[in-house]
């Protein structure tokens, strides 16, 4: 495939920085999007000139998880951008099974956008949003944007989100949001009672990965609301104890989700995103601040990294 454009992921950085990557050395991205420039043998010869956008997750399709299409529960599974090179070059290469065409019409940079709209999708799918639910979201990087975009899609009541980043705030002004609280400046459980006219949120969404944030989200519960853990964990997520008997006695059920489902059934949530984003349901165009090209990305990680100036979704765009 010829790279079109690749999305810098918040988890990009510590693999850039500090963790690493699970195999070295390795080119990371596993946000992308481009043409299909050949192919293997084996595979159909008319993928060749496509536009696609890829599934980055490589299933061994032998285990019980793939056997049942549980392909993100895989047990040996390997990844674009992790495991093995991705998208931060001008070509690379993946099973056309993990390719899927991009509607006409919808730009390859928005197209690669689908990996963060659909891990955004099955969150909410998770939690099984009802049209009227309120929803509260931790965090407005690209993910908590997505979610509060899903979140208009299925219906839901007022949408709150709140962030520490003033500036992320700001940036979800523009997009038409308008429950917006300053995580840093005091307490969201409280403002998000008070928008809810003290009921509580029905479902609350951690996408940040901090502990207190998690704390704020039990609290802001309404009782026998859903809270979803979606946020890598920066370190240990810990409870008080007054978050804990919220857990217990408003009986909120505690949802983890992990990656999106590429099976057809029940939904493949990648097909069903691209739709959105085809359609125009779910506008992704806005949050890519940023496009650079590959002698420049090395630079606005770094800036990433150290949390120098505004950028939502940051595209790597290999040749300018
Ligand atoms: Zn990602
Ligand atoms: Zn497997």
């Amino acid at each position: 495939m010829r790279v079109a454009a690749c999305g810098v992921c918040g988890s990009d950085l510590p693999r850039v920085f500090s963790k690493g990557t699970y195999r070295f050395p390795l080119i990371p991205g596993h946000e992308l999007a481009g043409t299909v420039e050949a192919v293997g043998a084996e595979v159909d010869s008319s993928w060749v000139g496509r536009r696609v956008a890829v599934f980055p997750l490589i299933p061994c399709r032998r285990c019980a998880a793939c056997e049942s299409g549980a392909y993100a529960q895989c047990a040996d599974y390997d990844y674009l951008g992790s495991r093995r090179d991705g998208g931060f070059a001008e070509f690379t290469c993946m099973p056309a099974w993990n390719l899927l065409p991009v509607p006409d019409g919808l730009p390859l940079h928005e197209a690669a956008m689908l990996e963060p709209a659909a891990v955004a999708l099955h969150a909410l799918r998770r939690a099984r949003l009802d049209a009227g639910d309120s929803v509260l979201i931790m965090g407005a990087g690209p993910i908590g944007l997505l979610l509060a975009m899903w979140a208009r899609v299925f219906g839901a009541g007022k949408i709150l989100i709140a962030d520490i980043n003033i500036e992320r705030l700001r940036f979800a002004r523009t997009l038409k949001f308008d429950h917006l609280h300053d995580a840093g400046s005091g307490d969201t459980a409280a403002w998000a009672r008070r928008k809810t006219a003290e009921r509580g949120a029905d479902v609350v969404i951690e996408a940040t990965g901090a502990s207190a944030a998690l704390e704020q989200c039990v609290l802001a519960a309404c009782a026998f609301g859903r809270v979803v853990l979606l946020g890598n964990p920066a370190g240990a997520m810990t409870l008080s104890q007054a978050a804990y008997w919220a857990v217990l006695r408003r009986e909120l059920r505690m949802i983890g989700s992990w990656n999106s489902s590429y099976s057809e059934l029940p939904r493949n949530e990648w097909r069903l995103a691209l739709e959105c984003m085809a359609d125009g349901r779910i506008e992704v165009g806005p949050l890519v601040t940023h496009q650079v090209p590959l002698e420049n990305l090395r630079g606005r990680i770094e800036m990433l990294r150290y949390r120098k100036g505004f950028a939502c979704k940051v595209m790597c765009v290999p040749r300018g």
